[in-house]
């Protein structure tokens, strides 16, 4: 009998496929059965004859799902005579061979993926539909008065939006309460927790997170017509900061200039597969927040950032009201600056009177997920471009951190989509 050596990344296809699952915006779709009862189906999202994404579901086992795996990755970001050219040995050969009484599986996933070609070829940019009455799933239906263009905007936001679990948007009533220490932080925690992370810097009246993270200097890159996010510590990171020579430039923009590349920083973006994606938005509630949330569409959660100071807590109330009037759902509310902690003996004192974070959570009927204290930890760390969290320290203010890391994680996970 033959034997049959299975190689590390067939092992980490059968055990982890890429691109499995229904897409939600597709212009191209097959689903075929193969003489071995199998039934493999396949979404294309193309642009300009551009295989965009790719998804796949099979009936099949381990080497169907391989070969579907497989398939849609090698299909994506190819031109579509190309994707329809993916073949079966392709497919093998990529995936370093599939025992003899399998390798039908991966013709089956080379004929889907042709036939999804020709189903886009077919039907054309606009589905080969009325594009009045055309459904761009999770971007809805064309809305009245909406232009094509806009509606393909819609769309194209929409599909790249669908690889992104959770869209987070962390909030303060006002600008310098920490909103971009606890979003930075709450990445880094969630990227320790081996969550797949993308924070957008949507801050344009000063987009901090480059200095807080270490990014100054920084430039993003344009690869195959997208936007290639930062690196850092494995988050992707796009803040208007990397496209400023002067971070004082960022004042001088005026709203729809910074509202487009905004814009651009989700539809252009090549953020791949993420679990969460952290959005620092605007301070305030007012158009610029508003304009972000709105970008964003079905945002799944939102975090507030207060002080105790009773100005800032009254703040809390018009944010919470903000997010109920976009029916954002409130995640928590933090306060920050919450206490002392003496860098000699790692005391706690009270600058303000604490607490008012907690009780007007309570008021409006939203959790409160913890109070970080003025730790100078925390002001050096972000001056040094080292996000706290990421010093591996078990201090008080670190374990607070990855507490709300947590509580976002469950929370999400509570919440249906
Ligand atoms: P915002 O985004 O609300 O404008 P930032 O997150 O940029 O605020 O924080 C403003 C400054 O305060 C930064 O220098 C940051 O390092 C510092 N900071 C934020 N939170 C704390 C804290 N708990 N303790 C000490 N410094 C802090």
């Amino acid at each position: 009998m033959d034997t049959f050596k299975v190689s590390k990344t067939l092992m980490d296809h059968v055990q982890n496929p890429r691109n499995n699952g229904r897409l939600k915006n597709y212009n191209g779709h097959a689903k075929i059965t193969g003489p071995c009862g199998d039934t493999m189906e396949m979404w294309l999202f193309c642009e300009d004859q551009k295989v965009m994404q790719a998804h796949f579901t099979t009936t099949g086992c381990g080497p169907s799902y391989a070969s579907g795996s497989m398939a849609t990755c090698l299909a994506e970001g190819k031109m579509i005579p190309a994707a329809a050219q993916v073949s079966q040995r392709d497919i093998l050969e990529a995936l370093g061979g599939l025992p003899q009484d399998s390798e039908h599986c991966a013709l089956l996933a080379s004929d889907t993926l042709k036939a999804a070609c020709e189903d886009y070829r077919r039907n054309g940019e606009t589905d080969g539909r009325d594009p009045e009455k055309r459904t761009g799933d999770g971007a809805g239906s064309r809305r009245p008065g909406e232009s094509e263009e806009d509606f393909r905007d819609r769309c194209r936001v929409q599909a790249r939006l669908d690889r992104i679990g959770r869209k987070i948007v962390v909030l303060s009533g006002k600008g310098g309460v920490g909103k971009s220490t606890v979003a930075v932080n709450l990445a880094v925690a969630l990227a320790q927790s081996g969550k797949r992370v993308g924070l957008i810097d949507a801050d344009i009246h000063g987009p901090s997170v480059p200095t807080l993270m270490g990014l100054d200097g920084k430039t993003v890159r344009f690869e195959g017509g997208e936007l290639v996010p930062v690196l850092s510590g494995g988050i992707k990171v796009l803040s208007i900061g990397f496209f400023l020579p002067d971070p004082d430039e960022a004042v001088i923009w005026r709203g729809p200039k910074k509202m487009g590349a905004i814009k651009q920083f989700l539809t252009d973006a090549a953020w791949g597969d993420l679990d969460f994606l952290i959005v620092d938005s605007p301070p305030g509630t007012g158009d610029e927040p508003l304009s972000v949330c709105q970008l964003i569409g079905n945002v799944d959660g939102a975090l507030i950032v207060t002080t105790p100071q009773r100005v800032s807590t009254v703040d809390v109330r018009k944010s919470v009201t903000f997010c109920r009037r976009l029916n954002v759902p409130v995640l928590g509310v933090i306060e920050n600056m919450s206490g002392y902690v003496c860098p000699h003996c790692g005391g706690e004192a009270s600058l303000f009177k604490v607490g008012g974070g907690e009780r007007m959570a309570r008021d409006m009927k939203v959790p409160f997920l913890g109070s970080i204290p003025v730790d100078p930890a925390i002001g050096e760390s972000g001056d040094a471009g080292r996000p706290f969290v990421s010093n591996g320290s078990d201090g008080k203010t670190a374990r607070v951190f990855r507490k709300i890391a947590q509580d976002v994680m469950g929370l999400c996970a509570e919440t249906r989509r």
